[in-house]
């Protein structure tokens, strides 16, 4: 079972996004940038294109929602998004909130409080259609 299970089947907290009954969506908690919020779904998958065409559509449905409200809730130069997978081998999107290239290189990190955390999950969660 990996993290993001766990985290989907509540055994481990998480700053909640959003979510239905298909994917969730939740804060990074070692984040390249503030807001960099993940896009997973809860059906364990290793690798993005072993899910069914109709699931990556799906998958990315679900993150352009989600990329929508981060660029409301946060003040950046655009939205940026990957998908590695190399330490958490279960499929997930990373949407980040990108100023400059250091920004989406997974080498710069940023560090927030309990306290900023909690408010930014609610300040894109509030943007979330
Ligand atoms: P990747 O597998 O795409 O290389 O990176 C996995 C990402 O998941 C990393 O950015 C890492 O910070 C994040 N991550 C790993 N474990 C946890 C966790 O327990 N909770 C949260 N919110 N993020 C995690």
């Amino acid at each position: 079972m990996s993290i993001f299970t766990k985290i989907i089947e509540g055994e481990i907290p998480c700053y909640k996004v959003a979510e239905d009954d298909n994917y969730i969506a939740f804060l990074d908690i070692n984040p390249n940038a503030k807001g960099h919020t993940l896009v997973v779904p809860k059906k364990e998958e290793n690798k993005l294109f072993d899910l069914s065409k109709e699931d990556y559509l799906s998958l990315m449905d679900f993150s352009y929602r989600v990329a929508k409200a981060l660029e409301k809730a946060v003040s950046c130069k655009r939205v940026c998004t990957s998908v590695i997978g190399l330490e958490v081998p279960h499929v997930h999107v990373h949407l980040v909130p990108t100023n400059a290239m250091e920004d989406i290189q997974f080498t710069k990190k940023v560090k927030l409080t309990n306290d900023e955390f909690v408010a930014l999950a609610a300040s894109i969660s509030s943007e979330f259609e």
